[in-house]
């Protein structure tokens, strides 16, 4: 085994239930239509790898256990994939060093706007601060002794990376795959890809967008994330199993091993 994945959430923005909606996904019973925001942890060889730090990220830490965070992996800015970052202050001592964290150019520019107080040369009085070192990527790199392909994709306005490590790729945001990126996703053993719903959105993928790109890619296996209140898990898998492409509807608290 080289890394385990739990996906610590597997919803969109909104998180499923939505909010104040009383549609019937958000009234399911099953744990499957419970999502939180979309986040997964890689961990290989001892170390912890978070992918981004999502607006549920307290509530994911306590529920899935996680006790040590060694390297943290941002996709892009957007709030449901950002702002639960003030909590890595969990995993931090007055001693111990600034995390390591990693993002296209854009999302550290916008993180240092955005959460200022992290960056300041001084330490608020009063205030614990997360201590992070931030660094913009654009070519192959390593986090945590585990090496990363970013893999840049289109997703409205935001700069936006996929990462690929091992035979695994993670794509939660994305509406367009372009040529160059398309080619760093050959012979993929699992390929977790945004598919939002059945209808068409401007910025992420829908199902029949996503099932296409599995058939173009050929992924060994597939999971579905960044799932909307228009998707019920147990109804959407039966149509998805019958194509017979390896696909599945991902889940909060799923883990699987590469
Ligand atoms: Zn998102
Ligand atoms: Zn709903
Ligand atoms: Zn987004």
């Amino acid at each position: 085994m080289k890394a385990k994945i739990t996906f610590l959430g597997t919803g969109t923005s909104h998180g499923v239930p939505k909010i104040n909606c009383g549609c019937e996904v958000c009234a399911s019973e099953s744990v499957f239509d419970k999502r939180l925001r979309c986040s997964i942890l890689v961990e290989s060889g001892g170390s912890s790898i978070l992918i981004d730090t999502s607006a549920d990220f307290r509530a994911q830490a306590l529920k899935y256990k996680i006790k040590t965070i060694d390297a943290i992996l941002f996709t892009h800015a957007h709030a449901d994939h950002l702002h639960g970052i003030d909590d890595i202050r969990a995993y931090q001592t007055k001693s111990s060093p600034p995390i390591k964290c990693f993002g296209p150019p854009a999302f550290c520019s916008d993180v240092k706007k955005r959460f200022s107080y992290i960056f300041l040369d001084k330490m608020p009085i009063g205030g614990g601060t997360p201590r992070i070192s931030l660094s913009a990527v654009s070519q192959n790199f390593e986090a945590a002794g585990v090496g990363f392909v970013p893999i840049p994709v289109v997703h409205g306005q935001a700069e936006t990376y996929g990462y690929r490590f091992f035979n695994a790729a993670y794509i939660p945001d994305v509406k367009e795959i372009p040529r160059e990126s398309f080619k760093k996703l050959e012979g993929l053993d699992v390929l977790i890809i945004d598919a939002l719903r059945a209808r068409p959105h401007s910025t992420h993928l829908c199902l029949n967008e996503s099932i296409e790109i599995v058939r173009t890619l050929k992924p060994a296996k597939t999971y579905f994330t960044h799932i909307d209140h228009e998707i019920m898990h147990e109804r959407e898998s039966e149509s998805l199993a019958k194509l017979g492409l390896n696909i599945e509807i991902a889940y909060d608290g799923l883990e699987i091993w590469l």
